[in-house]
């Protein structure tokens, strides 16, 4: 067989691991493990799509509306856009797949931060394109102008707030450096922006206005993290439909199961537990600030579900993640993206309880 040259150079996307995966290989009981890896909402999903899908069984031998009519008025409501300016994904990373076929090819660039989403290498890759990587872990915009005018990127990835550090952007920086930068596809990935508007009012991103300003301007958002449906894979992109009906010509049809798109349009109509959830959320992290700063341990402001406490070279955070993963507590560890950090998703309180213990016990061996 000869496959395709492009695929030597592709690492297969290594998720955070599953609970069932621990219960497997380490004989922990399901009860007692706490996973912190994914960024999933740790408080679940809105009661009303819960029940909304649970009323919807009956329905899973129909394939699901092809327009996804419901889902595009809900959305078009939240954000006062056109449904000529939204595609949904099997998660946004369906989209970000849809805008690398539509961009990229072995003769293109890609820029994005030193540190960020690890897909955004993955489907650059696929499509043969080259990657430029800023120097510094955040977004250094500045850095990624020159950068633009240097290599001429094909898409340019901004992810405020980024995974797995927590730091997002201003409004305004971001702004800045749009309203210079015009040629390439500008994709602003705002998987965690419900937290970070929550947060700080500064890094708030009204998609509509972007996308109003800014022809070049793909915006992403996820039903993952915030909304509690990361099982449910449903993403969105938002942009002027010049860029839309490009990407649409990617998609393959029924690409949203019938109870994925009923959960997403439930869970926009139940903001308030969505609004709960992040107060809970920053209530929690004030715990992981505490502790970091007991420990002695280096952190990154965060304005997500997450935090990434850096460890000093002598705690290798690899490590640190394993003995974690054997006392039933799964954290992603960020060495694979040169850092030595983890990336902790906030728990319940419970769960958070659990890890500072847990945590605690494994760095006083060192
Ligand atoms: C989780 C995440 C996504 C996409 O998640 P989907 O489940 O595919 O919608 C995209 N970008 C970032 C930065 C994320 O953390």
């Amino acid at each position: 067989m000869r496959f395709n040259e492009t695929l030597k150079n592709i690492k297969t996307y290594e998720a955070g691991k599953p609970i069932e995966l621990v219960v497997r290989e380490f004989g922990i009981d399901e009860k007692d493990i706490v996973k912190l890896a994914s960024n999933e909402n740790p408080y679940g999903a809105s009661p009303k799509a819960i029940e909304a899908v649970r009323d919807m069984a009956d329905k899973i031998y129909l394939y699901p509306d092809d327009s996804m009519y419901e889902l595009k008025a809900a959305l078009a409501k939240r954000f006062g856009v056109e449904r000529e300016e939204i595609i949904i994904g099997a998660g946004s990373d369906q989209v970000l797949e849809f805008a690398a076929r539509a961009l990229l090819n072995e003769a293109t660039s890609v820029l994005m931060s030193k540190i960020t989403f690890a897909m955004y290498e993955i489907y650059a890759i696929q499509q043969g394109a080259r990657i430029v990587r800023s120097s510094c872990y955040r977004h250094d915009l500045d850095e990624f102008y020159d950068l633009v005018q240097k290599h001429d990127p094909a898409i340019v990835h901004i992810c405020t707030p980024n995974n797995p550090t927590g730091d997002a952007i201003d409004k305004e920086y971001l702004y800045r450096f749009l309203e210079k930068v015009k040629e390439p596809l500008v994709i602003v990935d705002g998987a965690y922006m419900e937290y970070a508007a929550y947060k700080d009012e500064r890094k708030r991103i009204d998609p509509k206005e972007l996308i109003e300003r800014f022809s070049n301007v793909l915006y992403l958002g996820t039903f993952s993290k915030a909304f509690g449906l990361g099982g449910m894979r449903v993403g969105y992109g938002l942009a002027q439909k010049e860029i839309i009906q490009e990407l649409y010509k990617l998609r393959p049809p029924f690409n949203i199961t019938t109870l994925s798109l009923k959960a997403a349009t439930e869970a926009l109509e139940d903001m308030e537990f969505v609004q709960s959830s992040i107060a809970k959320n920053f209530a929690q992290m004030e715990r992981y600030i505490a502790f970091a700063l007991t420990m002695g341990l280096e952190f990154i402001d965060s304005y997500t579900n997450f935090i990434t406490y850096l460890f000093p070279k002598e705690i290798p955070s690899k490590e640190v993640a394993e003995k974690l993963l054997k006392m039933g507590v799964i954290v992603r560890d960020l060495t694979g993206y040169g850092m030595n950090a983890i990336r902790i998703t906030i728990g319940t309180p419970e769960q958070n309880t659990i890890l500072f213990e847990r945590l605690k016990e494994v760095l006083d061996e060192y």
